[in-house]
């Protein structure tokens, strides 16, 4: 059996962005799909924002609550909604093996996502995304990825390796 992969949906050439961009990972899609199965996951669409919407970022708030709240529209604040949808990924994400994120993205960032302040002031950290830091949280034996970390053929083959021994132990 092929090993179970979850990538994010832009990556695999999905127009999911906020403005209807996708941002494909040539070796995911056109090396790795042949290696593993791919499921598609964009937390964004998924849980209803639309295509196009406006674009979110992630800000610190009072007593280091940390929020995702829209980049012009600081009124726009989506945090309770996602948190809605990933109540409701705990399933259909227990027979994974990794999960490759995109980078610095609010929803998706493995720690790569930069932190704002109340009035939209960059604070010089990168943080998790919502999605990731969930997944983080409830499957600490999951091998996490970003596309960042596969760049090159010796990270690609690493990760094959990785993913190898990962899905031959269960
Ligand atoms: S980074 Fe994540 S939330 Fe954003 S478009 Fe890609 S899959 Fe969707």
């Amino acid at each position: 059996m092929k090993p179970r992969v979850g990538v994010s949906a832009c990556l695999l050439g999905r127009p999911v962005r906020y403005d209807g961009a996708s941002r494909p990972h040539a070796w995911i899609r056109d090396v790795l799909r042949h290696r593993a199965e791919l499921l598609p996951i964009c937390p964004e669409t998924e849980a209803g924002l639309g295509v196009p919407r406006p674009p979110v970022q992630l800000v610190r708030q009072g007593k280091g609550r940390v929020v995702m709240r829209g980049v012009e529209d600081h009124g726009l604040d989506v945090t309770a909604r996602l948190g809605r949808w990933l109540e409701q990924q705990q399933d259909r994400l227990a027979g994974l093996d990794a999960l490759i994120f995109k980078s610095r993205s609010p929803s998706c960032g493995l720690g790569s996502t930069p932190l704002y302040g109340p009035e939209g002031e960059e604070l010089g950290e990168d943080y998790d995304g919502v999605f990731a830091a969930w997944v983080r949280s409830r499957f600490p034996g999951l091998l996490l990825y970003d596309d960042v970390m596969l760049e090159d053929v010796h990270q690609q083959e690493a990760f094959l390796a990785l993913l190898r021994k990962k899905s031959g132990m269960k």
